[in-house]
């Protein structure tokens, strides 16, 4: 069995990143992808990063600060706790905030680029959504930087099985699979630690069945449908803490760069709610239409030059030569649609920054309206897009256990874990924290890790009164214990 120092399980941001970090910190890296490409989900992404301090935000005259932005979190953690109480690892937010800046740093340095700064004043107080130019580059200038750093990648490679010595992490098995043939079996071992970042398991029929709501367990998926869970079932076989594992974001299926050039109509041609605003609301705002159906309204100008987008969506585009037609096809009132479009067209051309009818406050680069002939009409598809449980851990990212210790040689980032997805409502927070948390988690597996849990683990649960409890303690288990 070959052995390195870290075994990177996952190449989505948080495993590129953690792979980077571990061989700078010094170590001999394996990362085994089980797709042929690297990147994860932030390739298929629009490619939103949440970051705090950044070189861009000075450029722009944004003045952000992390307590403006934990301010933001709380705002956001009290909107969700209206779904059910949730752990929020304030600690772990507050870590990526402050780190994130060194993040963008590292991704510019590297290439990436950023094309603006996102408005986002509902989530955001300040701006901070740093939008990627194209989110492919991210995956391929980590392709690049991990072969000029030398480290292994193993491509269409699943890992199956962790290898554990005297209850420490010490390697992996997986499969491989050939062009053709059946799949091979190998294993590898790791000295120094394994690093879960299997994102997700929004492509586990089994947890979906078992964390979702019924009526969401068969919905459309959006992303790569490798991210199946594995990293959490593993790190559950050591005893790992999953926490938030109920928590799955319903989304409509559009990517956002789509969604800035659409408006929303409902079967009497109106618009509803605001196209980019929280996921939530939009899924609320479709629920609440009759029937529960709405269509996203584009015209030629954008299905040109957004083809590409356009295609990822769950159902082929509806045509028509004029909007009266799109309204006959689509079974919505023509009249009311020439109006919704008219009043849209007439506030872009009026140069104010928030649509009166929904607050909307993203609008499409350059203001363009919808005038060109054909239009189109994309139906809206509720689905799943990413999971926000996943493992409790400390601030070096190691996995911590049931019984509230850190697992030995057993780390996990991004959306294999569980405490800071809960955010996820601000927007644009999953692949600037699963960056940032590959950067820790690498450097500390190499390194040795020194940070201990700060979260309340089952083990150490303290006993229910319900009278004594501050409300706080149903999300933020860093609050001290009321006095009894
Ligand atoms: C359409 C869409 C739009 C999005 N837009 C945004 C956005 O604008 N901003 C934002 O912050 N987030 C966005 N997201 C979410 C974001 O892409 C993910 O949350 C993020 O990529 C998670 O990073 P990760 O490294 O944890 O995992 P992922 O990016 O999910 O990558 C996990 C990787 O692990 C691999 N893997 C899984 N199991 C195994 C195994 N057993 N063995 C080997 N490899 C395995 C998978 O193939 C995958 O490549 C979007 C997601 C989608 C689908």
């Amino acid at each position: 069995m070959k052995r390195y120092d870290v075994i990177v399980v996952g190449g989505g941001p948080g495993g590129l990143a953690a792979a980077a970090s571990a061989v700078e910190a010094g170590g001999i890296v394996l990362l085994i992808e089980s797709l042929d490409t690297l990147g994860g989900n932030a390739s298929h992404s629009t490619g939103y990063l949440v970051m705090v301090g950044t070189a861009l935000q000075r450029q722009h005259q944004v003045s952000d600060s992390v307590a403006d932005f934990m301010a933001d979190g709380e705002r956001q953690i009290r909107l969700e706790l209206e779904n059910g109480p949730m752990i929020w690892d304030r600690e772990l937010t507050e870590l990526y905030a402050r780190e994130s800046a060194a993040t963008y740093d590292e991704l510019t340095a590297m290439g990436v680029r950023f094309s603006r700064l996102l408005a986002k004043p509902s989530q955001h107080r300040n701006d901070r959504m740093h939008a990627l130019e194209d989110p492919a580059q991210l995956g391929a200038a980590y392709a690049a930087r991990l072969e000029t750093l030398g480290v292994e990648v193993l491509y269409n490679t699943d890992v199956t099985r962790l290898i554990t010595t005297e209850g420490r992490a010490t390697g992996v098995a997986f499969e491989t699979r050939g062009a053709g043939g059946s799949p091979r079996t190998g294993s590898a071992g790791a000295q120094r630690g394994v690093i879960l970042a299997t994102g997700g398991y929004q492509g586990s029929y089994e947890l979906r069945r078992r964390h979702q709501k019924a009526e969401e367990i068969n919905g459309y998926l959006s992303g790569v449908r490798s991210c199946r869970g594995m990293g959490h079932v593993l790190g559950a076989a050591m005893g790992g803490d999953l926490i938030n594992m109920d928590y799955i974001q319903p989304m409509i299926v559009i990517p956002s760069l789509l969604a800035e050039d659409a408006i929303a109509v409902n079967r009497a041609g109106e618009r509803f709610h605001d196209e980019t605003g929280k996921y939530g609301d939009r899924v609320k705002g479709l629920a609440a239409q009759p029937g529960g159906t709405g269509h996203y309204i584009i015209d030629a100008a954008t299905f040109r030059t957004k083809s590409a987008l356009v295609a990822t969506m769950p159902e082929p585009p509806i045509e028509a030569p004029t909007l009266s037609a799109l309204a006959e096809a689509i079974d919505c009132d023509p009249a009311t649609l020439q109006t919704t479009v008219k009043t849209w067209n007439g506030f872009l051309a009026g140069g104010a920054q928030t649509d009166p009818v929904t607050g909307r406050t993203i609008l499409p680069k350059g203001r363009r309206p919808l005038r060109d002939a054909p239009f189109y009409a994309l139906r809206m598809v509720r689905a799943t897009t990413f999971t926000w449980g996943g493992f409790a851990v400390t601030r070096d990212m190691q996995v911590v256990d049931v019984m509230g210790d850190p697992v030995d040689g057993l780390f996990a980032v991004g959306d294999t874990t569980g405490g800071i997805n809960v955010i996820s409502g601000m927007g644009g927070t999953h692949i600037a924290s699963a960056l940032v948390q590959g950067r820790l988690a690498g450097r500390a597996a190499v390194a040795g890790p020194s940070a201990l849990p700060h979260l309340t683990a089952p083990a150490q649960s303290r006993p229910f009164e319900a009278k004594t409890l501050p409300k706080m303690v149903l999300f933020d288990l860093n609050t001290p214990e009321p006095d009894r």
